[in-house]
C-alpha cells in the first residue's frame, strides 16, 4: 500500500479524498480521525474485525497462564500455595469470564475496556507472585511480566491507547511494589526488572502503535473501495435503465405510441418463421394494411398538429384490435399502418379489417377535405397466407399492399383482400 516518494519517504499512495481523510487525523500521534463519525465508524469496525483475534488471545493467553501452575510448584516448593492463590484465584476466575462474554455479548463497545481491566488485574496478581516469590524467582515473574505485555500489546487487539494504559498502570504498580511495598531488591535486581520492564512496554507500545496504524489505513482503504462499488452500481443500474429505455425507443413510434416500422418487420419475419417450424401444421398469417384516406387534404385543411392528432386517434383505434398477445398494430408510414394477425385465416382477418374500417369511421374525426365522407375514413388492404419456404414475408406486405392500392382506386373507405 505504501509506496517511496521521489524524496525517499514512505507516505500512502491512496486516492485525494484518503488522503484527505488521512491528512484529517490531527490528534495526538494520529490514531485518531478529526471526524468524530469517521472516529466511531473506525472503533466499531475495528472491534467487529478483531473480535476472533481477541477471543484468541484471551484464550490462549488464559491457557498459558493456567499452565504455569506446575512450574511454580516445582521451582518454589515452599511459596506454590500463595502463588497458586494469585494464579487460580485470582487472575484466572476474571479471564475465564471475559472469554466466556466475547462468546456470550454480541455487542463491541465494552471489549476494550473490559480486556484492559482483566489484562490490568492479571498483571497485578503477576506482581502478587513476585510479591510472595523467593528471590531466586524473580526472574521467572519478570518473564512473566513481559509476556503478558506482549500479550497486551499485540495478541488482544486492544487499541494503543488501551493497551499502553494498562501496561502504564502494571509498571506504575511494579514500582509501588519495589520502592514501596517490598523495597528489599538488591540494586542490582531492580536495575534488571526495570530495563526488561520499560523494553517490554516500549516495545510493546511500538507494535500496538505501528498495528493500529495499519488498521486504520486499512479501514480507510475498505472505505473507499465499499463506496466505489457502490458508486459503480448505481452507474451501473442507471445504464441498464438508459439502455431498456433506448431500445424501447428503438421499437416505438415517437409520435403515436405503437410499434414502428422496425418493429413490425422484425415481428413479421419472427412470426413467419414460428409458422414455417410448424411444417404442415402452419397457419396462415394475415396483414392488415391501412391507410387513412386524403391525409394530405386533412393536414392541408386542419393543420398539421390536428394532424397529427388524428393518426394518434387512429393509432389508438387500431391497437384496440391488437387483442391476441402476439398481434402486432405498428406505424410503419407517414399516414400508413399495419395489423399483424398470427394464426388469422383470410375470413377473420376480412372481419376484423370491416370492424376497423367502421371504428375509424364512427370515432367521427371530422374531415370537411375528404370526397369520401364528412369524417376519417381508411382504406384497408388485407393480405393472408401460409408460410411456405418458397415465399417469403415481403410477399404477405407486397399482397397487402396492391390490395391497399386497390381499395384506393375503387373509392376508398373499403376493405379490399388480395388476389
Ligand atoms: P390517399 O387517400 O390516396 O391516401 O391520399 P393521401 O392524401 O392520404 O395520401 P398522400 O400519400 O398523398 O399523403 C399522405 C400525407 O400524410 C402527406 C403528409 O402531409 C401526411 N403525413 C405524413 N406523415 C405525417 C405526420 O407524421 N404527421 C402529419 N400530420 N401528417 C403526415
Ligand atoms: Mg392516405
Ligand atoms: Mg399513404
Amino acid at each position: 500500500m505504501r509506496t517511496l516518494s521521489e524524496s525517499g519517504r514512505s507516505r500512502p499512495v491512496y486516492t485525494a479524498s484518503m488522503q484527505q481523510e488521512e491528512r484529517s487525523t490531527g490528534s495526538t500521534l494520529g490514531l485518531a480521525f478529526a471526524e468524530p463519525g469517521l472516529e466511531q465508524a473506525f472503533r466499531e469496525h475495528y472491534d467487529r474485525t478483531y473480535r476472533f483475534f481477541v477471543k484468541l488471545g484471551i484464550g490462549v493467553g488464559t491457557l498459558m497462564f493456567a499452565s504455569f501452575g506446575p512450574l511454580d510448584r516445582l521451582l518454589f516448593p515452599n511459596a506454590w500455595e500463595q502463588l497458586w492463590w494469585w494464579r487460580y484465584a485470582f487472575c484466572l476466575p476474571p479471564l475465564l469470564l471475559t472469554f466466556l462474554l466475547l462468546f456470550l455479548v454480541r455487542d463491541h463497545r465494552w471489549v476494550q475496556l473490559v480486556v484492559t481491566l482483566v489484562a490490568v488485574l492479571v498483571g497485578m496478581g503477576t506482581l502478587g507472585m513476585l510479591n510472595d516469590a523467593p528471590p531466586k524467582g524473580y526472574s521467572f515473574f519478570y518473564a512473566g511480566l513481559m509476556l503478558i505485555i506482549f500479550y497486551i500489546h499485540a495478541f488482544v487487539r486492544l487499541r494503543f491507547a488501551w493497551a499502553t494504559l494498562a501496561s502504564l498502570v502494571i509498571f506504575a504498580g511494579h514500582e509501588y511494589l519495589v520502592w514501596w511495598l517490598r523495597p528489599v531488591f538488591s540494586t542490582a535486581d531492580l536495575l534488571a526488572g526495570h530495563a526488561f520492564l520499560l523494553a517490554a512496554v516500549v516495545g510493546g507500545m511500538g507494535t500496538s502503535y505501528s498495528l493500529e496504524k495499519d488498521a486504520r489505513s486499512q479501514f480507510l482503504l475498505q472505505r473507499h473501495l465499499d463506496r466505489e462499488r457502490k458508486r459503480l452500481e448505481t452507474a451501473n443500474r442507471e445504464l441498464e435503465k438508459l439502455n431498456e429505455k433506448l431500445e424501447r425507443l428503438a421499437r416505438v413510434d415517437e409520435l403515436t405510441g405503437i410499434a414502428n416500422r422496425r418493429s413490425f418487420m422484425e415481428q413479421l419475419t419472427r412470426a413467419w418463421r414460428a409458422e414455417l417450424r410448424k411444417g404442415r401444421e402452419a397457419a396462415p398469417l394475415s396483414l392488415l394494411l391501412v391507410d387513412i384516406d386524403h391525409f394530405k387534404d386533412y393536414n392541408d385543411l386542419y393543420g398539421h398538429p390536428e394532424g397529427d392528432r388524428c393518426l394518434k386517434q387512429v393509432a389508438g383505434i387500431l391497437a384496440s384490435f391488437a387483442r391476441r398477445p402476439r398481434d402486432l398494430a405498428a406505424r410503419i408510414g407517414g399516414e400508413e399502418f399495419v395489423l399483424l394477425l398470427p394464426e388469422t385465416g383470410l375470413d377473420q382477418a376480412l372481419e376484423l379489417a370491416q370492424a376497423l374500417r367502421t371504428a375509424v369511421m364512427e370515432a367521427g374525426i371530422p374531415h370537411a377535405a375528404s370526397s369520401v365522407a364528412p369524417q376519417v375514413t381508411v382504406s384497408v388492404g388485407v393480405a393472408s397466407q401460409v408460410p411456405l419456404d418458397a415465399r417469403n414475408p415481403e410477399s404477405l406486405l407486397q399482397q397487402a399492399d396492391q390490395a391497399l392500392y386497390r381499395a384506393k382506386r375503387e373509392g376508398r373507405n373499403r376493405v379490399v383482400k388480395a388476389d
